[in-house]
């Protein structure tokens, strides 16, 4: 097992996409098989020293930061174990990156449907995450796609879940070896990663999925395939500003099988201002959506585009066309993240998911707060397909900073009060922990933290991930 302890090596497992500053380690722990995870897993206990899970270190949320003790990274757990073409199933160590066994699959004419958006991404890192991708539309988050997880415990004990096994029953989940009483609250139906997944008769696995390293070390995993996908093109339709778009997506929604729709997104002006240096077919005043889907179907997507009152479209008519434009779905968050480190500022992101028939009221309520709130630069654009949008505030001064967090508050109320989520996405991390009491009650986030205590009853796993910092002598 190689170990870093100079500063120089352990001072990029101190940072993550998040921009968060403040992360201390004086070790990091790379394992190159199991029997060293546990070794680095009884060696925390016996000292009582804090252990913080690392991947890729892509997540937004600080989740992977150690705010003191010593990182477990998984980096050398990178074997692809298996691919059985037959079953359409493969077997991965938790650091597999993501890049790599897409392409491996391709080999196979497999295809992995979370496809997550950021490639460099660990496995593990998706599973702890529920990581969602660009065709979360189509097929769902990593969740859908996870088999079995093999995952070690700071109390010595290897858990092996598979799915369809386990499910909760009578308020409790019997994992063999302890019991868990599943807390008070049910995560809503909406893309949603907002601490422990819980639902009434829920498979045990899904418990592990989303929870962003509090839990255990994920080592390996079984996750499903399918076919590789049929060939694809992608249109955006450039709006007038005024145009109703939640009824166009409804529309599109309705249609979604036959027009073989793989992602459905949305960028308002101000997103596409970032953008138009790049790109010079961007009409000035406009919001656009962004469609993929199957070329078969073009034809059809095409009529009913035609029906609505556009300003301009582009096809992608070529591979190349179809990469650029690609290309020009990553290109916002990445711009908008080296914006914020430009700015030096962390970014206020509500990233709120609602049910579809709340959506339309969620919209305008942001368009509400964007127009009432002119001198603070804000970007609203994302997966509008699943009713979830990234509303991004960029306060540069402190009253515009408080203007934001109240703004980022509200927010994740009033998606809360439609029956959504205030965390669609990316977890809870560190950042977003003090939020968290607004979707849930305190008694809920405590009942939270008694199923963390059962896993990790020492106390060292991932601390300040999900729960605040002294939850510990309350529960
Ligand atoms: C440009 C960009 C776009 C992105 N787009 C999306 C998106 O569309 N959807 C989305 O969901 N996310 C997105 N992300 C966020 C990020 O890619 C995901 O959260 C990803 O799953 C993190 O994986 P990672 O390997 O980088 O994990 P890390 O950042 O290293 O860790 C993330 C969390 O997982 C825990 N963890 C990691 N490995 C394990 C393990 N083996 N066992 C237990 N716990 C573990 C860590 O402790 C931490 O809490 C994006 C990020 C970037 C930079």
């Amino acid at each position: 097992m190689k170990i870093k302890q100079n500063q120089s090596q352990i001072i990029g497992y101190l940072e993550d996409a998040s921009n968060f500053k403040g992360g201390k380690a004086f070790s990091v722990y790379i394992p190159e098989n199991e029997n060293e995870v546990l070794d680095v897993l009884k060696y925390c206990v016996k000292n009582k020293i804090p252990l913080t899970i690392s991947a890729a270190g892509t997540g937004t949320v600080a989740g992977r930061i150690p705010l003191d003790g010593v990182v477990l990274s998984t980096e050398a757990l990178n074997k692809i174990i298996k691919i059985d073409k037959q079953n359409k199933q493969a077997t991965l160590q938790a650091g597999v990156i993501v890049e790599e066994f897409l392409k491996e699959i391709e080999r196979y004419n497999l295809f992995y449907p979370p496809f997550p958006t950021e490639r460099t991404a660990f496995i593990g890192g998706n599973v702890a995450t529920n990581a969602s991708g660009e065709y979360s539309f189509r097929f769902g988050a990593t969740r859908n796609y996870i088999n079995r997880i093999k995952m070690f415990l700071t109390t010595g004990d290897i858990l092996e879940i598979r799915r369809g096994e386990i499910f909760e029953r009578n308020g409790f989940i019997d994992f063999g070896i302890f019991k868990v009483k599943i807390p008070s609250y049910r995560t809503p139906d909406v893309k949603c990663s907002a601490g422990y997944y819980i639902k009434d008769g829920m498979d045990a696995i899904d418990l592990i999925i989303g929870s962003e390293g509090t839990l255990g070390v994920i080592t390996e995993v079984d996750v499903s395939l399918i076919d590789k996908l049929p060939e694809r093109f992608i249109i955006i339709v450039f709006f007038k500003k005024d145009t109703d778009i939640p009824l166009i997506v409804k529309e599109i929604k309705n249609k979604k099988e036959q027009l073989g729709v793989y992602s459905l997104e949305f960028f308002d002006e101000s997103s596409l201002n970032f953008l138009k240096e790049e790109y010079n077919f961007i009409p000035e005043n406009t919001n656009a959506l962004y469609i993929e889907a199957e070329k078969e179907k073009l034809e059809k997507l095409v009529e009913l585009i035609e029906t609505f009152r556009y300003v301009s479209t582009v096809v992608s008519e070529s591979l190349s066309e179809y990469k650029k434009l690609i290309d020009f779905r990553h290109k916002l968050p990445e711009n908008i993240n080296s914006y914020f480190r430009k700015i030096g500022s962390i970014k206020v992101a509500v990233d709120a998911a609602v049910p579809d028939d709340k959506f339309e009221e969620l919209f305008l309520y942001y368009q509400k707060i964007i127009s009432e709130n002119s001198s603070l630069k804000m970007v609203l654009f994302g997966h509008i397909g699943e009713s979830h949008l990234h509303f991004n505030m960029f306060p540069d001064n402190e009253e515009k900073k408080q203007l934001a967090e109240r703004i980022y508050i509200e927010s994740i109320k009033k998606a809360v009060s439609l029956g959504g989520t205030g965390f669609a996405e990316h977890g809870i991390g560190k950042l977003k922990t003090k939020y968290l009491k607004f979707m849930y009650t305190e008694q809920q986030i405590k009942e939270m933290a008694q199923i963390k205590k059962t896993f990790d009853p020492y106390w060292i796993l991932s601390l300040d991930n999900l729960f605040p910092k002294n939850i510990i002598e309350s529960i």
